[in-house]
């Protein structure tokens, strides 16, 4: 399949899809450290965690406590599923996934054609980092 891709400045659609931010621990120091909070304290404030997952809790009426008006207020330090977006395995090994996601990205279909490796790899980044998604 040709995969087409290029995120549209102004847009935070894939913020408002209504789910869960989940982090890897990795992610959790990453982004405590870009807003100067230890790891604890963001995780306190921020974070919560089961027996196998750390995912972010949703303020009233947001998807993510860290999307503003202008976008992601931590965008470079944001978690691994967001910098992963749409690259995902199930949408980059799944072409009718691929198509119906544009309903909401229109970065898909726009820009660069993205070489398939590099998609899959983006595809594997994600499947390692929440090993208990794609079991
Ligand atoms: S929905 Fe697509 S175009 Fe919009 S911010 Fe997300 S990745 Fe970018």
């Amino acid at each position: 399949m040709n995969l087409r891709f290029e995120c549209q400045p102004g847009c935070t659609a894939c913020c408002d899809q209504e789910g869960f931010v989940y982090l890897t621990e990795d992610d959790l120091i990453k982004a405590a450290a870009f807003v100067g909070m230890t790891a604890r304290a963001f995780e306190k404030k921020y974070v919560y965690r089961t027996a196998n997952s750390l995912r972010l809790r949703k303020p009233p009426e947001k998807q993510c406590p860290f999307l503003e008006s202008h976008g992601c207020s931590i965008h470079p330090a944001k978690p691994t599923q967001c910098r992963t977006f749409p690259f995902w395995p199930e949408l980059v090994e799944n072409v009718t996934a691929w198509k119906l996601t544009k309903r909401y990205c229109p970065g898909i279909g726009k820009g660069p054609l993205i070489q398939i490796g590099t998609a899959m790899e983006i595809a594997e980044e994600q499947r390692r980092a929440y090993p208990d998604d794609y079991e």
